[in-house]
């Protein structure tokens, strides 16, 4: 049995990744810390850590990592941009879990939605305590609105199948559009200023970091709905509430947050939150925000245990790694690496 070391563990995890471990001839060691540069250490002995979004794998991290013996990093989850790819690069492979459940992301993405749209949230809240009145809770009918997607990769296709069923009108920006999928693609400029609501499927990327800003908001129509299941800082956080407090976004919907690392996932309900943006956010009636949750299906927690097992298995038997991802794929898009062999 090899043994890997597991940081970030929530029993969730545990519980998908214990059930399938034997299969793939590997012993785990769970840690409840987050990765990062003060906690790195605790890999010491392990050729293999497995990691998540919010750990802090920065340089420092990475040079502690390969100190203790890592080389492999496998990380479970699809977005990688929590990596610093150039430091790891001739000393740790890197794997991720490129696809789980596009279905669960999209999903959450218009459950979010619907939510805030027809005020469900506050429905739920009334009713407990009997209050039937409907003041507050008007939505709008999204059949017939433009819906703009940003990014047709895997999520962003089943976002729009779903779209499609509510009878929206939809138009998309991908900078490498799908040929021959009947997708009215549009600049993105044209998706702000046309979009009735905005829904970002993208990566986060320095091309797309903060592309929801002042300036892209002043573009939209007043009224419009943001909905980021993305990653957070694809949006200028004090930008949008600034845009909410002038009444000119209608309504946010997010399931990610640029400041989360040390907030999403943990039971912060007794500690004074110190990030005001997050806090006034929150306390924004046309606000909805989720802790990085769209993933969370039962269906997704099995793949992203089967696939980072099957990662892991590929590099403990000398494999081609299928699911690699180094500064060479990241910076170019265009690895060297061929059928037989791995990054580096
Ligand atoms: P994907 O790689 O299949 O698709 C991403 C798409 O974005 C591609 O079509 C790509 O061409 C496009 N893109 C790249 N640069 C762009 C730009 N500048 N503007 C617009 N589009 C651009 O990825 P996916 O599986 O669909 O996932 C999308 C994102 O969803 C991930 O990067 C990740 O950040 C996020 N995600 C979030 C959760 C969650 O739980 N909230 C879970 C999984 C993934």
């Amino acid at each position: 049995m090899k043994k890997v070391c597991f940081f970030d563990t929530k029993p969730y995890d545990k519980l998908y990744f214990e059930q399938l471990k034997d299969q793939y001839g590997v012993e785990i060691d769970y840690f409840e810390t987050r990765l990062g540069p003060k906690t790195a250490f605790m890999a010491k002995g392990y050729e293999v850590a497995i990691a998540f979004v919010n750990d802090i794998i920065d340089k420092e991290a990475i040079d502690v990592l390969y100190e203790c013996g890592v080389r492999l990093l496998a990380m479970r989850s699809a977005g990688y941009n929590n990596i610093d790819f150039k430091a790891a690069f001739g000393k740790i492979h890197v794997v991720r879990v490129p696809a789980y459940s596009p279905y669960a992301v999209a999903e959450h993405a218009m459950a979010l939605l619907l939510t805030l749209n027809r005020k469900i949230h506050r429905a739920y809240s009334r009713t407990r305590e009997f209050n039937f009145s409907l003041n507050g809770l008007m939505g709008f009918d999204l059949h017939g609105k433009t819906m703009g997607v940003v990014g047709t990769g895997k999520i962003g296709r089943v976002f729009i199948d779903i779209c499609k069923g509510f009878g929206l009108k939809i138009i998309a920006y991908d900078p490498f559009p799908l040929e021959n999928s009947g997708i009215q693609y549009v600049s993105f400029e044209e998706l702000c200023k046309a979009s009735d609501i905005i829904s970002l499927h993208c990566p986060l990327t320095k091309d797309t970091f903060h592309m929801i800003n002042q300036k892209t908001i002043d573009l939209m129509k007043k009224g419009v709905y943001i909905v980021n299941t993305s990653r957070g800082a694809l949006i200028n956080s004090e930008d949008l509430l600034h845009a909410i407090k002038e009444e000119k976004i209608g309504g946010a919907c997010l399931d990610v947050y640029e400041e989360e690392t040390e907030l999403f996932y943990e039971d912060m309900s007794y500690t004074i939150i110190q990030d005001d943006v997050l806090s006034r956010m929150i306390s924004m009636p046309n606000v909805l925000v989720t802790s990085h949750q769209a993933f969370f299906t039962k269906e997704a927690l099995h793949n992203i245990a089967e696939t980072t097992l099957m990662n892991i298995k590929e590099y403990f038997d000398q494999q081609v790694l299928t699911n690699e991802i180094c500064y060479q794929c990241t910076k170019t898009g265009d690895c060297p690496r061929d059928k037989n062999n791995r990054c580096f």
